[in-house]
C-alpha cells in the first residue's frame, strides 16, 4: 500500500505531539504521513504544494481562516479533498453547517483515537475508490471499457451507501447519549413524589422523549440492518408471553380510539420456539401499532397459528387484519419501501417516518420469513408473516426468562461499586437507579479509565460500571490494564460496559477487552440491575 498524507488543521499545537506518538509506529513503517496546519490558511498552502491529500481532519474555530471556510474553499478546488471536522461535542449547529458545506463526516472532542483512526481508514478508502475512478475514465480515453466503468461506479455506490448507513448510526448514537439523561432524569424525577402540575410536565416529557426514541432507534435500527450489522439472538420465547406484551402494549390505545382489540393463539401453536422475543415483538408492535392508527372504527387483531410443523422446525404465521382506511391498489407493493407513506397527507395527519414496515420486513427476512400484505382501499388490511422457528427443547426451556428475585437484591447491599463515566449526569441517572432498587451499596465514582484505574489499584471493588468512550483513557484501554496490569483478584473485577452503540462491532470490542458484559444507553432499569445482580452474585469476587 502507498504511503497516505493526513493534514490535521488545528490551531492545538499540542494536537500534533499527541498524533505522531499515537500513529508512531504506522509513520515509522513508512504507510502513513501527517501534516499540520494552525489554521485554514496554511491547510490551503500545504495542499499546493505538497503531493495529494488522502484524508483531511480539521478543527471548526481557528484564527485567520476557520474550518467552515476551509469547506468552501475544499468544494471549489480541483482534485479529490475530504475533509473530517473535529466539533466540540453536542455543537450539533456546527456539524451541521460543516456537512452542508461538503464535510464527509465528523469526530468530537475529546478526540478518541479510536474513533479517528476508523474515521481516518474510512476517509482514505473513499479517497482511493474516487481516484481509482477518475483513473480508470482517464485511462479507458474514448475506447471506455462499460464493465470496468460500470464496477468502478458499483463500488462508489456501495461505499457511499455504508458511509451513509455508518453515518447514520454515528449520528444516533451521538442523539442516545444526551437522550439518556433526559430520559433517566426524568424518570428519577417522576419516582420523587412530584406535585401535581409537575407531574404532568414530566408525563409529557417522559411521553416526548420515548417517542423520539423510537425514531432514533427506528433509523438506527435501519442503518444496523442495511450495513448487516444487526445481531439476533436465538434464544427460548415463548409465543404466548410476546402475544400478551402485545396485548398489554396495545390494548389501551386501541380502546382509546373505541376499537375492538382481538389478540390470539391458536391452540396448536407450540409454546416455546428459538428466536428473537425482541425483534419478533417489535415486528407485531409496529404492524398492530399501525393497523390502531389506520382505523378509526371497527376492530383490529393479532392472530398466530400454525401453518406447518416439520422435524423439528415450525413455521408460524401471524395475520394483523384491521377494518381501517385500507391502502390503494397502486400503493400496496411500495409500502414496505423505505420512508414509503401511502398518502402524501399521511404524516400531517398521523405521524411517522414511513420506516416502521421497512424494518420489519427486514427483521422478518432475518428470520428467513416472509411478510405481505392485502388490503382493500377504504376496507382494512391484511399484514401477514411467516417465520420458521425451531421448536425448543426441554433443555432449552430451562433457560427461558430471567426475573429479578427481588430477594436476590437483598444480597447485593454492601457491595462496592466504581462508576466510571466522564458525563457527570450519567453518573447520577445509573447512580440514582442502583439506590433506588438496593439499599446499602457503596457507589464510587471516576471521570475516566485513568482515575478508575487509580482507584481500583487502592482499593479493591465488586464491580465496575465502565463508560466506554471517555477522555485520557477510554474503557477498553482501562478494563485491558486492569486485567493486565494488576493481580488477582483486582485483576478478575467484573466489568459492566455501559455504551450507547448498539453495534455488534463495539460489543465485540467490549467482550475483546475483557469486559464481562454490556448495557446500553438510554438503559432500562431493570436490565441494569440485572446485568449488577448476574455479575455481582454469579461470579467469584475478591473481597473488600
Ligand atoms: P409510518 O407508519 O411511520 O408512516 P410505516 O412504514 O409503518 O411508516 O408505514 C408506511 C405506510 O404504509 C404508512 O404511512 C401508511 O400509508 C401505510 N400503512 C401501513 N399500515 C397500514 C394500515 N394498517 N392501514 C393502512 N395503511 C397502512
Amino acid at each position: 500500500m502507498s504511503k497516505k498524507r493526513i493534514l490535521v488543521v488545528d490551531d492545538e499545537p499540542d494536537l500534533e505531539l499527541l498524533i505522531r506518538q499515537k500513529f508512531r509506529s504506522d509513520i515509522r513503517k513508512g504507510l502513513l504521513e501527517f501534516d499540520f496546519a494552525g489554521n485554514g490558511m496554511e491547510a490551503l498552502e500545504k495542499i499546493e504544494q505538497g503531493g495529494p491529500v488522502d484524508a483531511i481532519f480539521t478543527d471548526i474555530n481557528m484564527p485567520m481562516m476557520d474550518g467552515l471556510t476551509l469547506l468552501s474553499k475544499l468544494r471549489e478546488r480541483k482534485g479529490v479533498h475530504k475533509a473530517v471536522v473535529v466539533s466540540a461535542y453536542g455543537d450539533m449547529e456546527n456539524i451541521r453547517s460543516a456537512m452542508n458545506k461538503g464535510a464527509f463526516d465528523f469526530i468530537t472532542k475529546p478526540i478518541d483515537f479510536n474513533d479517528l483512526q476508523a474515521t481516518m481508514e474510512k476517509t482514505i478508502r473513499e479517497v482511493e475508490v474516487i481516484r481509482e475512478g477518475i483513473e480508470a475514465r482517464e485511462k479507458l480515453g474514448k475506447t471506455i471499457h462499460e464493465k470496468e466503468i460500470a464496477e468502478v461506479e458499483r463500488r462508489q455506490a456501495l461505499e457511499s451507501k455504508k458511509h451513509e448507513q455508518q453515518f447514520l448510526a454515528n449520528m444516533s448514537h451521538e442523539i442516545r447519549t444526551p437522550m439518556n439523561v433526559v430520559i433517566g432524569m426524568t424518570n428519577l424525577l417522576l419516582k420523587n413524589n412530584p406535585e401535581e402540575n409537575q407531574l404532568k410536565y414530566l408525563r409529557a416529557i417522559k411521553d416526548s422523549s420515548d417517542n423520539l426514541l423510537v425514531i432514533i432507534n427506528d433509523i438506527l435500527d435501519l442503518s444496523k440492518i442495511e450495513a448487516g450489522k444487526i445481531s439476533m439472538e436465538t434464544i427460548p420465547l415463548s409465543i404466548r408471553e410476546v402475544m400478551n406484551l402485545v396485548d398489554v402494549a396495545l390494548r389501551v390505545k386501541s380502546e382509546e380510539k373505541g376499537l375492538e382489540f382481538k389478540v390470539t393463539v391458536e391452540e396448536k401453536v407450540p409454546d416455546t420456539v428459538l428466536g428473537d422475543p425482541v425483534r419478533l415483538n417489535q415486528v407485531l408492535v409496529n404492524l398492530a401499532g399501525n393497523a390502531i392508527k389506520f382505523t378509526s372504527e371497527g376492530m383490529v387483531t393479532v392472530s398466530c397459528t400454525l401453518e406447518s410443523e416439520k422435524d423439528d422446525t415450525c413455521r408460524l404465521r401471524f395475520d394483523v387484519t384491521d377494518t381501517g382506511i385500507g391502502i390503494p391498489e397502486d400503493k400496496v407493493n411500495s409500502v414496505f419501501e423505505k420512508f414509503t407513506q401511502a398518502s402524501g397527507d399521511t404524516t400531517r395527519k398521523f405521524g411517522g417516518t414511513g420506516l416502521g414496515l421497512t424494518i420489519s420486513k427486514q427483521l422478518v427476512e432475518h428470520h428467513g420469513g416472509t411478510i405481505s400484505v392485502t388490503s382493500k382501499y377504504g376496507e382494512g388490511s391484511v399484514f401477514s408473516f411467516v417465520i420458521p422457528y425451531p421448536v425448543a427443547t426441554e433443555a432449552d426451556k430451562n433457560d427461558l426468562s430471567e426475573k429479578i428475585d427481588p430477594d436476590s437484591l437483598g444480597a447485593l447491599s454492601g457491595k462496592k461499586i466504581l462508576l466510571v463515566d466522564d458525563n457527570p449526569f450519567n453518573r447520577v441517572v445509573a447512580a440514582d437507579t442502583i439506590h433506588a432498587y438496593v439499599k446499602g451499596v457503596q457507589i464510587d465514582e471516576a471521570t475516566n479509565g485513568r482515575e478508575a484505574l487509580d482507584m481500583i489499584i487502592k482499593e479493591p471493588y465488586n464491580l465496575v460500571i465502565m463508560d466506554v468512550q471517555m477522555p485520557e483513557m477510554d474503557g477498553f484501554e482501562a478494563t485491558r490494564r486492569i486485567r493486565a496490569d494488576l493481580d488477582a483478584p483486582k485483576s478478575q473485577t467484573p466489568v459492566l460496559a455501559m455504551t450507547a452503540s448498539v453495534m455488534q462491532e463495539e460489543v465485540d470490542k467490549c467482550l475483546d477487552a475483557g469486559m464481562n458484559a454490556f448495557i446500553t444507553k438510554p438503559f432500562n432499569p431493570d436490565d441494569l440491575i440485572r446485568q449488577i445482580s448476574k455479575l455481582l452474585l454469579g461470579d467469584p469476587l475478591p473481597d473488600s
